[in-house]
């Protein structure tokens, strides 16, 4: 499916040569677009309909990572980040704050489209056939994408999501990074693993004692409780 018409996509850049050739591309592929060239503007923008944020790092008057913050302590919508920094220390700290992945500028802005398509691919994916899982004091349901431990919602980011959807659907099989990340992210080609340890981070972060992932080292990971179809 790649119907695209009528999703809406903020780009969050001040950068207005960037901002008007991303504008472009995707326009051509049948998005409709929204500019927000501050901070404030993004924050006003985010208030509307809106089913991914582009969202650079380095804007005149707010960090990028305090808005990823921003929204997402109001929204699960996906997040691209897009850093001129080459350094690992923002990436990991924006997918730390909910950013769903990242592009580092200078980018190919079909690289870009094709990572949007294929998020928003997945963030409206069929539902699964197996609708609920639950694994110890955790229940994830695939329709409503919502994570209970114990009754109580947890907030997960899409990718956090998908991720623990993956592992439990699996029922401890070990699964290798490169794999996650294919089926999570939609790589196709060899990306950053390292996106992957840092949403397991998360998971557990946000999931404490009751995170069912185990790291198998040497190979990637695994669910170490017994999962059953709820
Ligand atoms: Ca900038």
């Amino acid at each position: 499916m790649s119907d695209t018409k009528g999703q809406h996509i903020l780009i969050v850049e001040d950068e207005e040569n960037i901002s008007s050739f991303v504008k472009l591309y995707l326009e051509r592929e049948g998005f409709n677009v929204t500019i927000a060239p501050t901070g404030a503007e993004a924050i006003g923008a985010f208030e509307e309909k809106v089913d991914l944020v582009t969202l650079d790092l380095m804007l005149p008057d707010m960090d990028g990572l305090e808005i990823c913050r921003q929204i997402r302590a109001k929204s699960t919508v996906p997040i691209i980040m897009l850093t001129a920094r080459d350094e690992d220390i923002d990436k990991i700290v924006g997918l730390e704050v909910g950013a769903d992945d990242y592009v580092t500028k200078p980018f190919n802005a079909r690289e870009l489209v094709a990572r949007i398509k294929s998020i928003l691919r997945r963030a409206s994916a069929p539902v699964k056939t197996s609708k609920r899982l639950e694994s110890g004091r955790i229940q994830i349901d695939a329709a409503r994408r919502e994570c209970l431990v114990d009754g109580e919602q947890v907030m997960l980011a899409p990718k956090e999501f998908d991720l623990l959807w993956e592992l439990l659907e699996r029922n401890g099989d070990v699964l290798d990074r490169e794999h996650l990340l294919e089926k999570v992210w939609g790589y196709t080609f060899a990306g950053d693993t390292r996106t992957v340890d840092v949403h397991v981070r998360q998971l557990r972060k946000k999931l404490g004692d009751d995170c069912p992932i185990v790291t198998v080292w040497g190979s990637g990971y695994k669910v170490g409780t017994e999962v059953h179809a709820a």
